[in-house]
C-alpha cells in the first residue's frame, strides 16, 4: 500500500506512533498528482510550497508533543475553487475571477490550520458552482478516476475525483443542491452536506446563500466523522452559523443500529432511475434490515416540485450575489470600454460562461416586478411544503434512504446540450438543500461495467451523529469504499 492510498485515521496512527512523517505523506500524495492528474484533471491550481511547508510544520510540531497531535495534523487536504485561503487563488472556475487571491482565509480553512492540515491545491468545480458534472468550468473538464471518459459528477467533482484517485487524502467541497453528495457517488467516495448553519460558511463564494453548505469528502465514514468535527461550530462572522456544541461525531461509530427506524420514500424510487442503481439501492436495505434497522415505507409527497421549487430560489439568489462581479471591486474587467455602463456590460459578457448568465437572467426574471409573487413567493411557499413533508416523515423514522443519483456516472458531453437533463441529475439531493437537513452519500456497490453507486442517508435537523451511524454499520457490513479507482493510462480521445 502507498501513503496516498491510506484513509485520514490510518495515516493519523502512523504519524502518531512515528512510523512515518507529513513530509513522506505528502511526497506521496505530489508523486501520485504527477502520475495521473494529466489524466483526471481535479486540480485548478496546486499549492506544492504551501504544502511542504505545511508537512515540516506539522512534523516539528510531532516531534515537540512526542506524538500527541491532533487527527488532521500532517493529513494532505484539497479545497474546492471557492473557498478562501489567503493568498491563494479562489476563481469559482470562472474567468470573472481568475486573478482573485484573497486576503483572508475562510473560517473552515482556520479551522483545518488550527487542526495542523496540509493544504494540497484548489480543486475544479462547475463555475460557480452551477452544474452536477464540472463541465461547466471555464478552465477544464475533469475526467471520472473509475472512467476518464465520464464526469466525476458536480459541481464539486474535482475534490471528489482528487480523493478518488489519491490526488489528496480527504477535500472540502459546497453542496447547494447535491454538488458534495452527486460527484461523491459518481466518484465511489463519501460525502456529507452538513445541516444548514452547521457550519460556517465565511469565506465561502456565495451562490444560493439560503442553500449553501461547506462539506466534506473523504474515503470513508470514519474519515468524514473527524473532518465534520474540525470544520463544524459556531462562527460570529456568519450569522446563519447555529451557536450549539459540537459533538466528537467519531463517538457514535460502532454503535449498533437495532431497532432504528429507516424510512424509505415512495417518491425516490421513479421511473427514470437506472436498473443497476436501484438494485444496489435495494440491497443496500436488505443489508440494513440484517443489522436490525426497522425499514418502514414512507411518503414524501411534494418531491415532484423540488427541482422548479430549487431553479427559481436558487437562480434568484444567484442573480443577487453575483451582481457584486461587476469589474471595478475586484476579478476581471474588459479592456475595451466607452463609458461605465458599456464597461459593467463587456465585463460581465467576458467573465461569465453561458449557464453563470443563464442563471443569473432567470433569477432576475423570477425576482422582477410582477413575476416575484408568481414564481419567487409561490417558491417559497412550496419550500415550506417540502421541508414540512420531512417534518412529518421524522415523526415517524429516524433516517431516511433514498439513491444519491439517478444514475451512475454518464460520458462527457452527454448531457451539456439540454441543461434541464442535467437539472434532473439532482432529483434526489435537492430537497435536502431546501429542508436544510444533513444527508451523507456512501458507496453502496457498483454497476455492471464498474462504475460506482451512491446510497443517500439523511436526518433529522443536527443529527449528524445518526447518519454517520448508520453510514458506518452498513461500511463496515459491505467495505464497497476499500475499491479504489484503477485509472487508465492508456491514450483514450476524448
Ligand atoms: N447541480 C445543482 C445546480 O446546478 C446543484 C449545484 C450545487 O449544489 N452547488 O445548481
Amino acid at each position: 500500500m502507498e501513503l496516498y492510498q491510506l484513509t485520514i485515521h490510518e495515516l493519523h496512527d502512523l504519524l502518531r506512533k512515528k512510523e512515518v512523517t507529513s513530509r513522506e505523506i505528502a511526497e506521496s500524495v505530489f508523486t501520485r498528482i504527477s502520475e495521473v492528474e494529466e489524466k483526471v484533471r481535479a486540480y485548478i491550481c496546486l499549492s506544492g510550497d504551501k504544502a511542504f511547508a505545511h508537512a515540516e510544520r506539522a512534523d516539528r510540531n510531532i516531534q515537540n508533543v512526542s506524538g500527541n497531535i491532533s487527527v488532521l495534523t500532517g493529513i494532505p487536504v484539497a479545497i474546492k475553487d471557492n473557498i478562501c485561503t489567503e493568498g491563494i487563488q479562489a476563481t469559482c472556475a470562472s474567468k470573472i475571477l481568475h486573478n482573485f487571491r484573497p486576503p483572508y482565509n475562510a473560517t473552515v480553512i482556520e479551522r483545518l490550520e488550527k487542526e495542523g492540515y496540509v493544504h494540497t491545491g484548489m480543486t475544479n468545480m462547475d463555475e460557480f458552482a452551477m452544474g452536477s458534472s464540472t463541465e461547466n468550468s471555464s478552465y477544464q473538464v475533469t475526467r471520472n478516476p473509475w472512467d476518464i471518459t465520464r464526469v466525476p459528477g458536480g459541481s464539486s467533482g474535482g475534490s471528489a475525483a482528487a480523493v478518488a484517485a489519491g490526488e489528496c487524502i480527504a477535500a472540502l467541497g459546497s453542496d447547494t443542491g447535491g454538488s458534495i453528495r452527486q460527484p461523491a457517488a459518481l466518484c465511489g467516495v463519501v460525502g456529507l452536506k452538513p445541516t444548514y448553519g452547521r457550519v460556517s460558511r465565511y469565506g465561502l463564494v456565495a451562490f444560493a446563500s439560503s442553500l449553501d453548505q461547506i462539506g466534506t469528502i473523504t474515503k470513508d465514514v470514519t474519515d468524514c466523522a473527524i473532518m465534520l468535527r474540525a470544520i463544524s461550530g459556531h462562527d460570529r462572522t456568519d450569522s446563519t452559523s447555529v451557536d450549539i456544541p459540537v459533538p466528537d461525531y467519531t463517538t457514535v461509530l460502532g454503535k449498533n443500529i437495532k431497532g432504528v427506524r429507516i424510512g424509505i420514500p415512495r417518491e425516490y424510487f421513479i421511473g427514470g432511475i437506472d436498473p443497476s442503481v436501484e438494485g444496489c439501492v435495494r440491497e443496500s436495505i436488505k443489508v440494513l434490515e440484517g443489522l436490525g434497522a426497522v425499514i418502514v415505507n414512507i411518503s414524501l409527497p411534494h418531491t415532484e416540485y423540488a427541482i422548479a421549487t430549487y431553479y427559481i430560489i436558487a437562480t434568484a439568489e444567484a442573480s443577487s450575489n453575483l451582481a457584486r462581479y461587476d469589474g471595478v471591486k475586484y476579478g476581471y474587467r474588459t479592456k475595451g470600454q466607452d463609458d461605465l455602463i458599456d464597461m459593467y456590460m463587456k465585463t460581465r459578457d467576458e467573465g461569465f460562461g453561458p449557464e453563470v448568465k443563464r442563471r443569473i437572467m432567470l433569477g432576475t426574471y423570477v425576482l422582477s416586478a410582477g413575476y416575484y409573487e408568481a414564481y419567487y413567493k409561490k417558491a417559497q411557499q412550496v419550500r415550506t411544503l417540502i421541508k414540512g413533508d420531512f417534518d412529518k416523515a421524522f415523526e415517524a423514522v429516524d433516517a431516511i434512504l433514498t439513491p444519491t443519483s439517478p444514475t451512475p456516472a454518464f460520458r462527457i458531453g452527454e448531457k451539456t446540450e439540454d441543461p434541464l437533463q442535467m437539472y434532473l441529475s439532482d432529483i434526489f439531493t435537492i430537497s435536502i438543500n431546501l429542508a436544510g437537513i444533513p444527508g451523507i452519500s456512501i458507496p453502496c456497490g457498483f454497476t455492471e461495467n464498474g462504475l460506482p453507486v451512491g446510497l443517500q442517508i439523511l436526518g433529522r435537523h443536527f443529527d449528524e451523529e445518526g447518519i454517520l451511524q448508520i453510514a458506518y454499520a452498513y461500511e463496515q457490513a459491505t467495505k464497497w469504499h476499500k475499491r479504489r479507482a484503477v485509472i487508465q493510462t492508456t491514450d483514450i480521445r476524448l
